[in-house]
């Protein structure tokens, strides 16, 4: 088999081909399996490499196969899945930080992980260090001797921010941590971090890889050693197992993820060419276009754009927000992204930059975003008719 992107997405991982196996294998919900005391142990400390599942928290066969063919799509050595993307960040930061460590984190990133990291991982004692991940420079002056991680996520939500992964990664290793990237918004067909020197993926697999908002997930991708203890504290201890229903329909939607990027992609472009071209547009941020600030990174270091946008208009944000959630019709007014229909939810500044951001440059910040953005997750349909759609509701 030669094994490309296209291929790995189909079959990476596949078991055997025996006459009389299914050619799509149907989910195993089993949570547990016919065992013997002499194959399997009852502690986290006696899971071996070759131990057979026994009990779905400690592994499942449907989970393998999603966890193969994630560690052969990002060129990782393995990877374990989870109940979501949080599950996933927070899995990893759990087993790489303790009390005393400091983490450097993007000034920008999910929401979710910003909270997290300035508040519990704060309260457990590890110092957290939020920095402008796309200047290398404030990278190195933000290392110390007791950073044992630095965490990035590029292109970074909601601004679509971009993080010079080779840079960072080698900043982080010279200054004795490792890198983490999240990787969810470029998708293994965007991007491949580890190739660019990362320790660790992580992906929200809800998003594009599952693709039709219809669960969730979450991945890391890594060594072997390192996702060996990640998979007995975060799934055998903590039990942020993924539900293996869930990992055959990310399975499933991961199978026309090539095709899907290519649609979301050139779908994003024409969308995004044409709100620049809108009187009422103060600003797009998309990293294909060439006004992108980091246009020629972007180019250097994703072979597909994805489908997310953001931009902010002149005048009021706040009235715009509502005139969009009314008068939108194809593109739905919801959070979250990747999903095959158009969404779009408005981010406004003041709120992201208190609650989930506090450490932001908050100029910077407001220069990308203006008083708000309206997030566009461009879905596949035909993209002359989200215009149609953008083009009535924003007047
Ligand atoms: N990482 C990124 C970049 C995200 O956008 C999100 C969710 O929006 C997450 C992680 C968290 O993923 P989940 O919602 O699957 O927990």
């Amino acid at each position: 088999m030669t094994e490309t992107l296209s291929t790995l997405l189909l079959h990476g991982g596949d078991g055997p081909r025996t006459v009389g196996t299914p050619v799509s294998p149907a989910p195993v919900l089993s949570t547990t399996y016919y065992a013997h005391p002499d194959a399997v142990g009852f502690s986290a400390e006696d899971l071996k490499a070759d131990t057979p599942h026994f009990y779905t928290r400690w592994s499942n066969p449907t989970l393998e196969l999603l966890e193969k063919r994630l560690a052969l799509l990002e060129g990782g050595e393995a990877a374990v899945s989870f109940a979501s993307g949080m599950a996933a960040v927070t899995g990893l930061f759990a087993l790489k930080l303790q009390s005393g460590d400091h983490l450097v984190l993007s000034d920008v990133c999910y929401a979710g992980v910003a909270e997290y990291a300035g508040q519990a991982l704060r309260r457990q004692g590890v110092a957290v260090s939020f920095v402008d991940s796309a200047d290398p420079a404030a990278v190195a002056a933000a290392m110390r001797p007791d950073t044992r991680l630095v965490h990035v996520e590029t292109p970074a939500n909601p601004i679509l921010k971009l993080t010079d992964i080779a840079a960072i990664a080698a900043i982080a290793h010279a200054g004795g941590a490792e890198l983490s990237v999240d990787s969810t918004i470029a998708t293994p067909v965007g991007a491949n971090p580890i190739a660019l020197g990362a320790d660790y993926v992580c992906h929200s697999l809800t998003k594009y890889l599952c693709g039709h908002g219809d669960a969730l997930g979450g991945a890391v991708i890594g060594r072997a050693a390192a996702m060996a203890e990640l998979r007995k504290q975060s799934l055998i201890h903590l039990g942020a197992v993924l539900s293996p229903f869930s990992a055959y329909l990310i399975l499933r939607g991961m199978e026309t993820l090539e095709l899907r990027m290519a649609r979301h992609e050139a779908n994003a472009r024409a969308i995004a060419e044409w709100l620049e071209g809108h009187a009422k547009v103060r600003r797009v941020n998309w990293p294909g276009l060439a006004s992108h600030p980091q246009a020629d990174l972007a180019r250097r270091q994703m072979r597909n754009f994805s489908g997310l946008i953001s931009f902010s208009v002149h005048g009021d944000s706040a009235a715009m927000a509502r005139r969009l959630a009314d008068r939108l019709g194809l593109v739905s007014t919801a959070v979250s992204l990747g999903k095959t229909k158009s969404l779009c939810f408005y981010i406004p500044t003041d709120d992201i930059l208190r609650s989930s951001f506090p450490a932001a440059d908050a100029a910077q910040y407001r220069d990308w975003a203006g008083d708000g953005v309206f997030r566009v997750s461009v879905g596949i349909e035909d993209a002359a008719a989200i215009i149609a759609d953008f083009d009535q509701a924003l007047g």
